[in-house]
């Protein structure tokens, strides 16, 4: 006994000295049983059906995703919540990072009614890079990475889609599958969480996924601790249900400064802004539905007359509710007539590996539109789908099957081409007897 606890805090020790030297290593430890080259969904009520009312009927938490409720913040709450500020994990996290060396910006204030307080800020000179005063997104402080907010290529509308996954978008997912267009998707922890087929249907078609935090709040008003946590904890869902830990994040509001962008810069997570916004979500309450349609209208014409000659366009719009989803299936088939290209973040800026994994390669922006627009399996995915698979008793046992790696290459739906894979199919199959 005595030996075994020596031990095991020396295997503590190690990792907490291992974290202590590499901050940015922190995604692997993370655990997931979701090979994102190779999924099934189980034939959900839910997963299929296009009434909003039977989408989003709960379901049970899969049992391959180990859902803890005491290793989770709650949901919908800052992410230091239920404990998580004092967990080992998080603790040894935030201890590893060089906060000295963190730009020392103080944290924002919120206003009574929910709004920035601007107050002693000197917004003419915006020394902190703070986008809701200015749109900044150069940083002023060094080693801090730069946003994206635009795709270079001309011609070209970025699609992104924020707030899912959403349980009522089979809908909206299925046209952007049928048309073959690719998205870069804002998760929020909370609704990975809730709706983990939501957002392994969004690896699954291809998307190009990224975190856009636990709770969705004013991120400069949040401490240190506040931010690193509603970052963290939404890339650990993210990893959970899809198996792939993204490296870039989306500010709700698009609220970052300086200091909130070091400190996604010590998990190596990379801004995407935007330069057009849609306002889709405000849609029949500050806005009026004509009113956005409007926005819809302005942006495609841009697309003809010359607005994107030089480089494209970050379109900002919103899966958080039907009326937003209608109206991207409304104006997709304008928007792909008047834009030579339409795509996502990773691919119209080059980025082969959006993930921490290295499991799923994009397409180059010349491939994309040479035709060539589906993922392929990147270059250490064997490594990486050994060491995330979780029930590996169950998934070696059964990966022998010929037959069942036949029916896998018939499931792998899309556009994607994935090559056949014995062990995925194996842990999906393992999945498909939790749900009994
Ligand atoms: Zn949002």
């Amino acid at each position: 006994m005595y030996i075994k606890s020596i031990v095991a805090s020396i295997a503590v020790a190690q990792t907490l000295v291992s974290a202590a030297a590499k901050p940015q290593d922190y995604w692997k430890s993370f655990t997931s049983s979701t090979d994102p080259n190779n999924i099934t969904l189980p034939k959900l009520k839910q997963l299929t059906s296009n009434d909003p009312v039977a989408e989003c009927v709960n379901y049970e938490t899969p049992a391959q995703f180990k859902f803890v409720a005491s290793e989770w913040p709650t949901m919908w709450e800052t992410a230091t919540s239920n404990g998580m500020n004092k967990s080992a994990e998080f603790t040894a996290l935030y201890n590893s990072i060089p906060w000295s060396s963190m730009p020392n910006i103080p944290v924002r204030k919120a206003t009574a009614d929910g709004g920035l307080d601007f107050t002693g800020y000197d917004q003419s000179k915006d020394p902190d890079c703070w986008w809701s005063s200015s749109t900044c997104t150069k940083p002023k402080h060094p080693s801090i990475n730069e946003d994206i907010y635009q795709c270079p290529e001309p011609d070209t509308w970025g699609l992104t889609y924020d707030d899912g996954p959403n349980c009522s978008h089979n809908a909206f997912y299925d046209y952007l599958e049928q048309q073959k267009l690719k998205a870069s998707m804002f998760y929020i922890g909370s609704n990975v969480i809730n709706w983990p087929y939501g957002a392994m249907r969004g690896i699954k078609d291809g998307h190009h996924l990224a975190d856009h935090t636990w709770s969705h709040q004013l991120m400069t008003t949040l401490t240190n601790q506040e931010v690193l946590a509603e970052l963290y904890y939404t890339q650990k869902a993210i990893k959970m249900a899809t198996g792939v830990t993204p490296l870039h994040w989306r500010p709700a509001f698009g609220d970052v400064d300086d200091r909130v962008r070091w400190i996604a810069t010590q998990l190596n997570l990379t801004t995407i802004l935007w330069n057009l916004d849609t306002d889709d979500w405000a849609a029949g309450t500050s806005e009026t539905v004509a009113a956005v349609q409007k926005h819809y209208d302005d942006f495609i014409q841009m697309g003809s007359n010359g607005t994107f000659k030089q480089s494209g366009n970050i379109v900002l719009s919103h899966e958080i509710n039907n009326m937003t989803m209608d109206f991207a299936i409304k104006n997709l088939p304008q928007i792909t007539k008047s834009y030579k290209n339409v795509m996502d973040v990773a691919t119209c800026m080059n980025i082969s590996y959006p993930y921490q994994e290295h499991t799923v390669k994009f397409p180059s922006f010349a491939d994309y539109v040479a035709g060539n627009k589906g993922n392929t399996v990147g270059s250490n995915s064997t490594s990486s789908s050994s060491s995330s698979s979780s029930p590996s008793g169950n998934a070696k046992s059964s990966s022998g099957s010929a037959s069942a790696a036949n029916q896998s290459s018939s499931t792998s739906a899309g556009f994607k081409t994935v090559p056949v894979n014995g062990l995925a199919f194996a842990a999906v199959l393992t999945f498909a007897a939790a749900l009994l």
